[in-house]
């Protein structure tokens, strides 16, 4: 049983409490999983958003490309030039300063429109702008080209200075060719700081959101660099006008002027290479134009609001009408790149508790579900183990049957043997001893025949093959013929035998044999257990109640049952007092044979403790005019 009890523990409960113990552990990252899983969500939006805004900057400028173009094949480029303020003004409602510059000789850049009389906006346009357009002095610029030749490469994105360095050693040579000038951050290769990088880095600018899902960043990744999530990776470059432009033929640029953006479009004529025609946008105006644009997954619309934050965090184009937040403490955000140089796309969380709460929900759930499982695991065990006991016990009650039926078959025929011996062997010619020996071998002739048919009952009940023959009868009756019967067995032993019965009859539907069997098991354990006062009383009575029914009581003056064993008395086998210890024999069958007969018919065989000394055991069965249980 021991070793059953170990084998368990070690197999069963132990890998399962570790189980436990570790799913239980992983369920404290629960909160971080799913906020990881959210904050990843999230950022896929706000990346794909941010994308699409730059696309959509990219589309307004090929489409400023094709009106310059239109605008110049009307008429004589150069005259349209010195018109293509008003001109482009009129044709596009982005434009708040259109400008054209007129490239000549390796450096000199002269600005054709706007003139200076022209307005108080192209005054201040060329005020901002007159000394850089004019490429007299470089200045501070994000920006982007296409088809561009140039020596500088103008991303400068994240840590890809791989890239800045492999695009500029390639394009050296051409740019050396045409002459350009390199300003400072222009990568030299013959200086210590060949890329100029220092220079770049040092004007890498600090972000002006937080984003909260930086706290969810792997401890790894955090550790290998704390500072590179809140720099920007949008990074200015000091360059002139031409030096900028390049070869290219069109492109976007943004400047930083009084702290406020200035974005700029540019395009070479095709037909006259010389000439730039650009345009200042209205920032108002573009920003109006990508309100469509600024809408999360239908799936999450609900769940996050999304707005465009300007360099300041200051929210400019928001997908929810009257949405509240900390502007700078976003969920998670994306920076726009070059197009809107510190501009970025932040996500908030709508509800940011129902992140909490669903986490807790789903701690919850889980640990309700461990729980579950170890509780199921140990009640499993315990019943394994209970079983298991049960199973024992009836293995060795099984033993000790074997050797109590050997023993109680054994007792009898012996006296059978040695009585008849001695009357064959005519050695007793005393009558009435002859009388007396012979009483002897039919008592003990009955008890062998009780026995064995106590026994082959049992095998029949356990196979469920034992067949009962109903009948109406009187259970007095019944009663009153087996004590007759057993009478003169019980005086002979010296017994006292009484019975009483308190009505005339006491009508049931059974099977006469079956009944008149319970009653001697009763009667012959009544003798068995009875060591001192030698006296059984029996008495038929009707017991009134809501369910009235025929009662027979057994009455003796034995020891009585031993307390605890009321119950396990009437399990197969069991016996509560020890053939070794009480020397009285006996196979354990003989009350469980009576209740299951009693409640076969209906009824029941109860113990009932006497006052002072002695048992009690009452057959109860119903009476053939109430309604009977089946
Ligand atoms: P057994 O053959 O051992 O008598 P039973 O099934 O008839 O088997 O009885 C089961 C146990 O109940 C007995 O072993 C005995 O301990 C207890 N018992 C039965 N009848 C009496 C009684 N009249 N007085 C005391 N104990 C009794």
């Amino acid at each position: 049983m021991k070793k059953v009890a170990l084998v368990f523990a070690l197999a069963v409960l132990l890998p399962s409490l570790v189980l436990a113990w570790l799913a239980v552990r992983s369920l404290r990252d629960q909160q971080f999983l799913l906020e990881r899983q959210q904050s990843l969500l999230c950022q896929r939006v706000t990346d794909a958003l941010a994308q699409n805004i730059s696309d959509h900057l990219a589309q307004w400028q090929q489409e400023f490309g094709a009106q310059v173009e239109n605008l110049a094949g009307e008429k004589d480029a150069r005259e349209v030039a010195a018109q293509f303020d008003n001109q482009i003004r009129s044709a596009s409602p982005l434009v708040d300063v259109g400008f054209s510059v007129t490239l000549s000789g390796l450096t000199t850049c002269t600005i054709t429109c706007p003139l200076p009389n022209a307005g108080p906006e192209a005054q201040r346009f060329l005020v901002d702008n007159g000394s850089f357009l004019g490429n007299e002095e470089s200045a501070e610029v994000y920006w982007n080209f296409n088809n561009s030749k140039t020596a500088l490469q103008s991303k400068v994105r994240g840590n890809d200075y791989s890239s800045l360095a492999q695009n500029t050693a390639n394009n050296t040579q051409p740019q050396q060719q045409s002459g350009q000038k390199l300003d400072s951050s222009v990568p030299s290769s013959n200086n210590g700081d060949s890329w100029g990088l220092n220079n770049i880095f040092s004007k890498a600018k600090a972000r002006s959101v937080n984003p909260q899902s930086q706290n969810y960043q792997p401890q790894a990744k955090q550790a290998a660099d704390p500072q590179d999530a809140n720099l920007s990776k949008v990074i200015p470059a000091e360059a002139e006008f031409r030096q900028l432009i390049g070869d290219g033929t069109d492109g976007m640029l943004g400047r930083y002027l009084q702290n406020k953006l200035k974005l700029m479009f540019w395009h070479r004529l095709d037909s006259d290479p010389n000439l730039i025609f650009g345009a200042q946008l209205n920032l108002n105006r573009l920003v109006n134009g990508l309100r469509d644009v600024v809408l999360p997954d239908s799936v999450l619309r609900d769940e996050i609001c999304v707005a465009v934050l300007d360099d300041n965090a200051r929210p400019v184009v928001i997908s929810r009408t009257n949405f509240q937040a900390a502007w700078k403490r976003p969920f998670v955000a994306t920076e726009i790149g070059e197009a809107l140089p510190h501009w970025e796309i932040a996500a908030y969380l709508v509800n940011p508790a129902r992140l909490t709460q669903l986490a807790h929900t789903t701690t919850l759930t889980l640990s309700l579900l461990i729980a579950t499982l170890v509780l199921a695991i140990g009640i499993g065990g315990w019943l394994i183990v209970t079983d298991l006991n049960r199973q024992l016990a009836l293995a060795r009650q099984k033993t000790d049957f074997v050797s109590n039926v050997s023993h109680e078959l054994k007792t009898p025929l012996t006296s059978i043997r040695m009585f008849s011996e001695l009357l064959a062997e005519q050695r007793v010619a005393d009558p009435a001893k002859q009388t007396s020996y012979l009483q002897i071998i039919t008592a003990e002739t009955a008890r062998l025949t009780r026995l064995i048919n106590n026994v082959l009952d049992f095998s029949r009940m356990e196979r469920g093959e034992k067949k009962y023959n109903f009948r109406d009868a009187d259970l007095i009756n019944i009663v009153r013929e087996t004590v007759e019967t057993y009478r003169p067995h019980l005086e002979n032993c010296g017994f006292e035998l009484g019975f009483t019965s308190s009505v005339g009859a006491l009508p049931i539907h059974a099977d006469t044999d079956a009944i008149a069997q319970v009653i001697v098991n009763l009667i012959s354990n009544a003798e068995k257990y009875s060591d001192g006062e030698k006296k059984i009383l029996i008495e038929a009575s009707r017991r009134d109640g809501p369910l009235p029914c025929a009662e027979v009581k057994i009455l003796d003056h034995g020891p009585g049952v031993p307390r605890g064993s009321e119950e396990k008395i009437f399990e197969k086998f069991y016996r509560a007092h020890d053939c070794l210890s009480s020397g009285i024999q006996g196979s354990g069958l003989g009350l469980t044979l009576a209740r299951q007969i009693a409640r076969a018919h209906g009824g029941d065989v109860a113990y009932e403790p006497r006052e002072g000394r002695g048992s009690c055991f009452a057959l109860r069965l119903p009476l053939r005019n109430d309604p009977t249980p089946s």
